[in-house]
């Protein structure tokens, strides 16, 4: 019997190489194939991967292609990767990937990435959640050429005043806009757009409202890889009361605290 080598499906991160983690950067340093996710991941292959290493991108390969090429790989090479932006889990059609390998008896595993939602956030210095704002994230998109299901259309979903991050929707604010509307959200709710977070020199921040945020996106020139954000919690920073964290309120007592007079 010959023996098969292992499918890793490792996120990426969200652009910058060293968002990647250090299990996944291990990985790609040992992987004798590695199938990259299009131009967004590119840099962390170039960066990590050994020399000699077959490295191909999937942008213009179907899905049989993908997992035909991965389990010839896995024939040769003890560890091959399939490399993903931001977290696999999320829009990376990872179980469409998998079934087959699972199928064929190969073993795969996946290795988390850091999702763009989080570093849109991160490179705003916003926080999804806040106490007594919300404390609720949703992650969602949409409707393109892929169907919503029922019950998720985007204004059903901020009917619950959460943070919302809208994924692969950045061609498509007026939808979004449309939407908040219809939830309620007033015309000055802020909101945030982030075009290729983490990109040494790339990235782009834009912020606005329910009311001006299109037209801002559109002077910034941006019209792909965005996440959008619409969230109570935006311009957090410069409120003039906040409500606490227990956690860290010096009349909350827990487990590694005693609370002060
Ligand atoms: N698995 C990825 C999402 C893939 S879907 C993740 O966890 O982030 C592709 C969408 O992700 C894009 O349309 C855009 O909305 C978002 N995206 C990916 N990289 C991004 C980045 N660096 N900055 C902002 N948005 C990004």
């Amino acid at each position: 019997m010959t023996s098969l080598g292992k499918i890793w499906f490792v996120g990426a991160g969200p652009g910058d190489p060293e968002l990647i983690t250090i299990k996944g950067q291990k990985l790609l340093a040992q992987a004798g194939a590695v199938l990259f996710a299009g131009s967004l991941v590119d840099r962390a292959v170039t960066l990590y991967a050994p020399p000699g290493c077959a490295i191909r991108d999937s942008k213009d390969m179907t899905l049989e292609e993908m997992t035909a090429w991965l389990i010839e790989q896995a024939r040769s090479h003890a560890t091959v990767v399939r490399l993903q932006t931001g977290d696999p889990a999320l829009y990376g059609a990872l179980i469409e990937l998998a079934r087959p390998l699972s199928e064929a008896g190969i073993e795969w595993s996946v290795v988390p990435g850091v999702s763009s939602a989080m570093a849109s956030m991160a490179a705003a210095g916003e926080s999804m959640t806040l106490p007594e704002v919300t404390q609720t994230v949703i992650l969602t998109r949409v409707e393109g050429r892929t169907p919503m299901p029922d019950g998720e259309d985007l204004a059903s979903l901020a009917a619950h005043r959460s943070t919302i991050c809208i994924f692969l929707s950045i061609t498509l604010m007026h939808k979004v806009e449309t939407a908040l509307r219809a939830a309620g959200w007033p015309e000055d709710s802020p909101m945030l757009v982030v075009h290729k977070a983490s990109w040494p020199g790339e990235e782009k921040i834009v912020r606005g409202t329910l009311a001006d945020i299109k037209q801002r996106c559109r002077q910034a020139g941006i019209a792909s890889q965005a996440m959008i954000v619409a969230s109570p919690t935006l311009g957090a920073l410069h409120w003039e009361t906040l409500a606490r964290s227990k956690l860290y309120d010096p009349t909350f007592t827990h487990r590694f605290r005693k609370a002060s007079a």
